[in-house]
């Protein structure tokens, strides 16, 4: 603490991009050590300004430039895309998504929740066939107090999910022969079943969102498995 400053008052002024550009596992790790005070105010580069702003108000430390080490404060947000041809469904991109703004199986192309996206850029330099470009999203860089309460909830629910080690989408193998694809269509129908048994349809909106798009990955990772099987290759 800070005299009588919480550490969720300080985190409520970040924007829960959830970057690590700061040089901390996130925006609440970050608002720890600015409570604790062994971290300067002027680490959020996707905050910008005002957010430094912000933070000496808060913290009656003066105001000072973002660090310019640390990056450069765009003056609007990016959205990850997927040039997803290029994709070979490597999932590295999932594992560092903070958001869980991406879904994908194991050897299929993965794709991106825009409206989940923070905008972090951590999948870009994940994705070994760099096929995932930064594009302008057009909206003001700082996102509304409803954006940021999104995302921070986002965030835990994946931080959870790796406390537990819950992978967000079961592995369904790469298409192949027809004995593979003969395969790859009893593993994707087992894998559904399993999804549905140990995935009930959730009741909170936005995992819900998830949980239909998860499915219906696994339900065309099904039907892809099931044509191949039917073309004879
Ligand atoms: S948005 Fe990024 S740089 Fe800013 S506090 Fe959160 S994790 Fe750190
Ligand atoms: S999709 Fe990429 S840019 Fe968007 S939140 Fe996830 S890791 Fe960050
Ligand atoms: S890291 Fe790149 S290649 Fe791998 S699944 Fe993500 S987008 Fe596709």
């Amino acid at each position: 603490m800070i005299g009588r400053i919480s550490i969720a008052s300080i985190d409520a002024l970040l924007p829960q991009t959830q970057c690590t550009k700061c040089g901390y596992d996130g925006c609440r790790p970050y608002a720890e050590a600015i409570v604790q005070n062994t971290a300067e105010i002027n680490r959020c580069v996707p905050g910008g300004p005002e957010v430094v702003a912000a933070l000496s108000r808060s913290t009656g430390h003066p105001i000072q430039p973002v660090n310019p080490d640390l990056g450069t404060t765009l003056d609007t947000r990016m959205v990850a895309y997927i040039r997803e041809p290029e994709c070979i469904g490597c999932t590295k991109c999932i594992q560092v998504c903070p958001v869980d703004a991406i879904i994908g199986a194991a050897g299929f192309m993965h794709t991106i929740l825009a409206d989940d996206c923070s905008g972090c850029d951590l999948c870009v330099a994940a994705c070994p066939v760099d096929c995932i470009d930064m594009i302008d999203s057009h909206k003001p860089r700082l996102p509304s107090p409803a954006e940021a309460e999104h995302w921070r909830t986002l965030h835990e629910h994946c931080l959870e999910r790796q406390r537990h080690q819950t992978p967000l989408l079961p592995s369904v193998p790469p298409l192949g022969s027809k004995a593979k694809q003969v395969i790859a269509a009893a593993l994707a129908r087992s894998e559904i079943k399993k999804f549905l048994r140990d995935n009930p349809e959730p009741d909170h909106e936005t995992e819900r969102h998830r949980w239909l798009a998860d499915k219906h990955i696994l339900e065309e990772a099904l039907k892809q498995a099931e044509s191949g099987m039917s073309d004879g290759s």
